[in-house]
């Protein structure tokens, strides 16, 4: 899956790059993103405002489709169209 990752210099730049996506926890869900916005939170993030985090994908507005629920999430099915907030 393609993301935009702050840089290892973490100074407002993003590398888009394929990144594993690791095995689901409890309670969480794998959504298919179709649209995500950047919004001024994430340049904050990019440029390392809020503390150093090379390797953050950002992105936390988005909307799409439920792939994979893990056990625990019971207000999801896949299949669900969701907004990610
Ligand atoms: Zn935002």
């Amino acid at each position: 899956m393609k993301e935009a990752v702050v840089t290892k210099e973490n100074n407002g730049k993003v590398e888009i790059k394929d990144v594993e996506i690791r095995p689901l926890e409890a309670g969480e869900a794998l959504v298919d993103v179709e649209y995500c916005g950047v919004c001024h939170t994430d340049l904050h993030v990019a440029h390392g405002d809020f503390g150093e985090v090379p390797g953050r994908v950002i992105g936390h507005e988005g909307i799409g489709i439920v792939k994979e629920i893990a056990p625990g999430v019971e207000s999801l099915k896949v299949g669900d169209r969701v907004s990610i907030a």
